[in-house]
Order: structure tokens, then C-alpha cells, then sequence
């Protein structure tokens, strides 16, 4: 059991705020994300809860109790890093093994426990291989195991893929979802990969500048994000945000988008909460959330350049400012210096205040 508590967390380095007031609940047997942007203070909190560091205000609570003066050791958690902390001169088994005898676990039990562990990371044909003979890949496995095998009852794990190469992150990242099924651990995990956060997470933390962004599963995160950062960061690519502004037409509320025209009119319930709004605002859609206009009413704009990954195509539409991608799952014809005529998904349009940059109606 442990649930982790950050109330009014702040973390400065002399002068500098690297976390401004961080309030975030993370649930007993959560996985949860820290994700953000290089420098953002996803380590730094993390560093904090490990008990690496101590916050410069506020408080951490392990199920309520109050872990101010209580050292990394006996806070219970495992901490796996970017850098894998491992013992090259022994084998495998030996690595795993270390944890356990330090705490001098029963050699059946350490034995029993080092063959589970290799079985779940794959590391059973390697338990008799020296570190030092192995690749990236397996020794951020190996660290992994290390610590997972003391069966923590929080795991902290600090970009432990960013090292390894794509094709094993992928298998790492479905390994890391089901060691955490397995031992139910509360994990809270730092990346600035959102495809890590969104793939992994049950919900995640979107920071930026030392600030809490939004906090919400991945499908809240990407379908309402609180923000124009958050848009923008979920995401590959982020959310087109065009700037426009709200005008009334016969067919209902639209944004006039200037050179680029209006856009089709926004649904009843968003509309009424951009009436309500005064000023500039954001039009945004998702990359995968339009279609072709059946009927040459919708947005036209030129085709600059076109990526076809496999059998999917992103087709970058206009430039700068007013420019736009769009991801179609298909091998789509589309030339460069053609006009394409879009209709984002009603239902998927969102629209934030230019001015703040928040969100408009209700963030579910
Ligand atoms: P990264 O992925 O690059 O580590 P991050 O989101 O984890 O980014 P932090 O490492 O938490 O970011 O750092 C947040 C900010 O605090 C950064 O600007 C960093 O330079 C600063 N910082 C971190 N540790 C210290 C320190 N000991 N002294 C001074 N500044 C620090």
C-alpha cells in the first residue's frame, strides 16, 4: 500500500524555482507520468519523493504519513535511472541477486526471486553472462530487474529507456506495464516521451517550466487538454491550433480565420462557452481528427510537403503561423503545390483563449 501525496511542493536552486507549488495525488497501484519537456522539473519532483533531495517548501506523504527527515532508505521505494547503475564485473544473476542478499534474504528465496524476475524481463539465457559483455539494451533491463526484484512498494524509474535503442523501448515499454501489473507497485515515471507516457501511463502529469500543467489519463490529456501547451506536446504530431476569430454566421458560431476564411461552425455546447469568451482565440484540432470536404466547403490549403510513413501519410499544410498537418491512415495521393480542402471532426475541434491560452468550455 502506498499512495503518494505532493502538497505545495517547491524546489529551488538559490535563486531559481525549478517547482512552483506542485499539488498531485498519485493513487496506491497508479502508474503515473511525469512528462515534459528537457528541464521542466520532472526530476527534480522525482528526486524529491525518492528523498534525494529535500523540497524547499511543502510536503510529501507516503499513505498519509509525512516523509520530511525520512532517508531514501527507508522510504521504501526502488529507483531505476537513465544511466544503469550496475555492477559490470558480475554476471547477471549476481546483479540481481545483490539487493536481496544486502538484505539478507534465504538463499532459496533470493534464488526463487532472481529466476522470476529473469523470467519476466527475459533475462533467463543471460543469468550466467558477465555485465560487461552485454549491450545497452540489456543492462537497463538488467538495472530494471535490480530493482524491481526488492519488490518496492513505490518504483520510481527516471527516463530508464531514453539509452536504449527504438525497437527494444517498445518491447521495454509493454515489459514495464506488465512488471507493474504484476507487483501492483505505485510507479511514477519520468519521460519526455509522450509516446512512453501515453502508452504506459494510467494517467499522466504534464509539467512545464516547473509548472503542473494538467493531470488526466491519456485519452484526457490528448482529447482535452487543459491548455495550448498541453495541445501542443500531446501528440505526434501536437494539436494545429490556428488563430481566429469567433464570428457569428447563419449556420452558427464560426471562427474567422482571416486569409484562410472561416471555419465550419463549432457545436452547440462549445460555441455557447466561446460566446462567453471575449477576444482572440485558438481554433484546434487533432492531426488524425479530419476528413477530405466532400463538397469543397471546408478549410483549403496548400500542400507544402508530404511524409508517407508506410501507409500512413502527414500531410503538412500551409506555413508558419497559419500552417497545419494532417495524418490520414492510408496511402493517400497528395502533391505538393496542390490545394487540399479539410473539415476537422466537429466533435473534436477544441478552441482556447489566445490571450491565456487556456482551454474554452469544460476540460472533462
Ligand atoms: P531533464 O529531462 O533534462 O532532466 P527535467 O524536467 O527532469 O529535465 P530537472 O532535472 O528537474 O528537469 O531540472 C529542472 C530545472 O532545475 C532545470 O533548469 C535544471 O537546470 C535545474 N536544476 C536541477 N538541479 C539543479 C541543481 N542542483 N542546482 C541548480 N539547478 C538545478
Amino acid at each position: 500500500m502506498s499512495a503518494i501525496r505532493l502538497e505545495n511542493l517547491v524546489k529551488r536552486f538559490g535563486d531559481f524555482t525549478a517547482l512552483k507549488t506542485m499539488d498531485l495525488d498519485i493513487a496506491d497501484g497508479e502508474f503515473m507520468a511525469l512528462l515534459g519537456p528537457s528541464g521542466c522539473g520532472k526530476s527534480t519532483t522525482m528526486n524529491m519523493i525518492a528523498g534525494m533531495e529535500d523540497p524547499t517548501s511543502g510536503r510529501i506523504l507516503f499513505d498519509g504519513r509525512d516523509m520530511a527527515g525520512v532517508p531514501m532508505g527507508r522510504r521504501g521505494v526502488g529507483f531505476v535511472f537513465q544511466n544503469y547503475a550496475i555492477f559490470t564485473h558480475m554476471t547477471v544473476r549476481q546483479n540481481l541477486a545483490y539487493g536481496p542478499r544486502m538484505h539478507g534474504r534465504p538463499r532459496a528465496e533470493i534464488e526463487r526471486r532472481v529466476g522470476a524476475i529473469a523470467e519476466l524481463l527475459q533475462l533467463t539465457p543471460l543469468l550466467d553472462r558477465r555485465a560487461d559483455r552485454l549491450s545497452v539494451n540489456i543492462l537497463q533491463r538488467v538495472a530494471i530487474g535490480r530493482s524491481a526484484i526488492l519488490e518496492p512498494a513505490i518504483f520510481l524509474l527516471d527516463e530508464p529507456l531514453s539509452n536504449v535503442d527504438a525497437a527494444f523501448r517498445a518491447v521495454m515499454r509493454t515489459e514495464l506495464k506488465h512488471l507493474q501489473r504484476q507487483f501492483r507497485q505505485t510507479m511514477v515515471y519520468v519521460t519526455h516521451d509522450q509516446l512512453e507516457a501515453m502508452t504506459m501511463a494510467d494517467r499522466i502529469a504534464v509539467m512545464d517550466h516547473g509548472v503542473l500543467q494538467q493531470v488526466g489519463t491519456p485519452l484526457e490529456v490528448y482529447n482535452n487538454p487543459a491548455n495550448v501547451f498541453v495541445a501542443r506536446f500531446i501528440g505526434a504530431p501536437g494539436m494545429n491550433l490556428l488563430r481566429g476569430r469567433p464570428a457569428e454566421s447563419d449556420r452558427g458560431l464560426v471562427i474567422d480565420l482571416g486569409p484562410l476564411g472561416a471555419t465550419p461552425p463549432l457545436p452547440d455546447a462549445l460555441a455557447a462557452a466561446v460566446r462567453r469568451n471575449s477576444g482572440d482565440v485558438l481554433y484546434g484540432f487533432r492531426p488524425e481528427q479530419v476528413s477530405l470536404a466532400a463538397d469543397g466547403r471546408g478549410l483549403a490549403m496548400p500542400i507544402t510537403f508530404v511524409e508517407r510513413i508506410g501507409a500512413r501519410t502527414v500531410v503538412h499544410l500551409g506555413e508558419g503561423d497559419s500552417g497545419v498537418k494532417v495524418v490520414f491512415e492510408n496511402d493517400l495521393s497528395a502533391a505538393i503545390g496542390e490545394t487540399m480542402v479539410i473539415v476537422p471532426n466537429a466533435e473534436s475541434v477544441r478552441v482556447f483563449d489566445a490571450a491565456s491560452g487556456r482551454a474554452i468550455g469544460a476540460v472533462r
